[in-house]
């Protein structure tokens, strides 16, 4: 788990979640308690756990894909929580294969509950919270899935970027999966990602997290 450094009354952590460790991130107001979470992943107890001891409300459920590990049980955090579930629309065809992807990952699940809405490029999420003003933007990232998106914010000293499965350290996601497009990840990768600020520390889907400087330098994906 990671704690970062704040200018403001939002706090961030995140953590491993799942049998496949997808990195999920929480971001929320000490001042209001309410939250966001990105990719809530496939094990449901343990996000309901860290919501109780952070004693937050989560509005919303914000994901980078609609693949399993990320995505799995988001269905059961909504209806404990309220919260309303976000996807982009390219990846719609994946939501609804959740039960079929989660025989793969060994767990049973049945039809999802309805998307409250589609991600859309630019889209910026803010909480009530005065001192916390549209601090979260959608950047649309296609090539590991078509609906691909990464999540970005300036709110905390070093800028971050949730990457999901687009960017890692030193790699980048699969492109052999149902709607996935090797040439179209790359454009995203070097279009959108490597011109943010090179300090932008990147939390990725899986793994360790990394920085915008070090991937464009040293990407073997990327020279
Ligand atoms: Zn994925």
């Amino acid at each position: 788990m990671s704690e970062m450094i704040k200018k403001h009354s939002l706090n961030l952590t995140s953590f491993p979640v799942g049998n496949y460790a997808c990195n999920c991130s929480i971001l929320y107001s000490s001042a209001t308690k309410e939250a966001i979470i990105i990719d809530p992943g496939n094990d449901h107890e343990l996000i309901l756990k860290k919501i109780n001891e952070l004693g937050i409300k989560v509005k919303s459920l914000l994901h980078t894909h609609a693949h399993f590990d990320h995505i799995g049980r988001s269905t059961e955090v909504s209806k404990a929580t309220g919260a309303t579930i976000h996807l982009h629309k390219g990846d719609q065809f994946l939501y609804d294969m959740l039960p079929q992807q989660g025989l793969f990952f060994g767990q049973q699940v049945g039809t999802p509950k309805k998307l409250d809405s589609y991600l859309e490029e630019g889209e910026i999420f803010k909480f009530d919270d005065p001192e916390i003003n549209s601090f979260l933007t959608t950047l649309h990232t296609p090539g590991h899935t078509p609906g691909s998106c990464c999540f970005y914010t300036e709110y905390f000293e070093t800028p971050q970027l949730f990457a999901g499965d687009t960017l890692f350290m030193q790699s980048i996601g699969r492109t052999d999966l149902p709607g996935g497009d090797s040439r179209m990840i790359i454009k995203s990768i070097k279009e959108r990602l490597l011109t943010l600020p090179e300090e932008t520390k990147v939390i990725a889907g899986h793994g360790p997290a990394t920085n915008i400087f070090i991937e464009k330098k040293s990407n073997p994906f990327l020279c």
